[in-house]
């Protein structure tokens, strides 16, 4: 037959795209700035001599769940891995979701937890955040208190808009509700804070954190889940059994291993948001939201013809100008000095009022 019938459900899905052309300067993505150290790098050739390519992985990667697990002060059960922070957030779709389930969203935010949402038929209760981004925090308590929430998910600090969520009100949704609180922490590192104390106290706490950002480590695919075992373990009855490959959780064991090297590199870069920001708010047109992320979201006029002028000088940025409540919004990653210096460079020479400016 020269026909296929596709399925309807998917017709208007589009699929996600992170825009992710080449350029001299990728500022799009919330990728570190720094390959992994070479020592780091020099460990991980070592280790590969030694692999089994032949064999399965160990279907939970049990090696860097242990030492996850210790770091934490946890045991090997509250913690899964993952195929990136995605494959876990999808998961938690197909664990707490699913038709008849209800998640609740703050957009805007990351783009992913709705999409999930609507590929397991899961309802999505939308308490949009308020106009300088932070969370509607009554509106959260009061729609949650209505019982029929399955799953929430807070991003601290949120991505795109930089917001961290308050620990106190955190603490105070954790105790008004049993449905699963999902702190998604991707760049917690750049934060300096987390919400892992609270983890002893509430069964409904889960914490997602990832290789990609702060340990420079995008290019593998590993992130992770902090939990009640209660919790971790409907995660087993709904993931793919081998999602985190051989070599991944090889990586991910030296990685975890030298953690502490990658703390100037982390330092580095909460060092150079600060200088960027403050640069920011110096040009004119721009206004510039606070961020404790390795990222900054601006609001700027034409938007989508500055995010082409960025472009056409070798910076890629992410351009969010057509994304609800983001209107003429652009992202910029942090990226090394140079990297930095080169951005604002263009912006100057872009909304400085010199040619072509606005
Ligand atoms: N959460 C947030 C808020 C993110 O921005 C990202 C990456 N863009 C992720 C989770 C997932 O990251 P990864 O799959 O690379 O671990």
């Amino acid at each position: 037959m020269d026909r296929v019938r596709l399925n309807s459900r998917l017709a208007d899905v589009v699929p996600y795209d992170p825009k992710y052309l080449p350029a001299q300067h990728m500022l799009s993505a919330n990728e570190s700035p720094a390959n992994l150290p070479e020592d780091i790098r020099i460990e991980i050739r070592r280790r590969m001599k030694r692999l089994d390519f032949n064999r399965y992985p160990d279907p939970l990667a049990n090696e860097l769940r242990d030492l996850i697990a210790a770091t934490n002060g946890l045991e090997r059960g509250n913690v899964l891995v993952g195929n990136g922070g995605d494959e876990l957030l999808f998961n938690t779709a197909l664990a707490f979701g699913g038709p008849g389930k209800k998640m609740l969203n703050c957009p805007p935010t990351f783009s992913v937890y709705e999409a999930n949402a609507f590929l397991t038929g899961t309802e999505v209760v939308n308490i949009p955040r308020q106009p300088d981004f932070h969370l509607d925090e009554m509106g959260i308590l009061t729609r949650v208190a209505e019982g029929d929430i399955d799953f929430v998910v807070l991003t601290s600090p949120n991505n795109p808009t930089g917001q961290l969520v308050s620990e106190t009100f955190i603490r105070h949704l954790l105790g008004a509700t049993d449905a699963l609180v999902l702190v998604d922490e991707a760049y917690g590192e750049f934060s300096r804070t987390t919400c892992r104390p609270l983890l002893g106290q509430h069964k409904n706490l889960l914490i997602l954190r990832t290789f990609s950002k702060a340990f420079s480590c995008a290019g593998v695919r590993l992130g992770y889940l902090l939990g009640h075992e209660e919790v971790i373990d409907e995660y087993l009855k709904v993931r793919q059994p081998y999602s985190v490959d051989a070599i991944s959780q090889l990586v991910g064991c030296t990685v975890f291993e030298h953690r502490q090297m990658f703390s100037p590199a982390i330092m580095g870069i909460i060092s150079q948001r600060e200088r960027v920001m403050e640069a920011l708010r110096q040009i004119p047109g721009i206004r510039v939201y606070p961020s404790d992320a390795n990222f900054i979201l601006v609001r700027v006029d034409n938007a989508g013809e500055v995010w082409q002028q960025l472009y056409d000088r070798g910076i890629l940025v992410r351009d969010f100008s057509k994304a609800p409540m983001l209107e003429n919004c652009l992202r910029f990653t942090v990226g090394a000095p140079q990297e930095n210096d080169a951005l604002l460079e263009a912006l100057r020479d872009i909304l400085g009022g010199g040619n072509g400016g606005y």
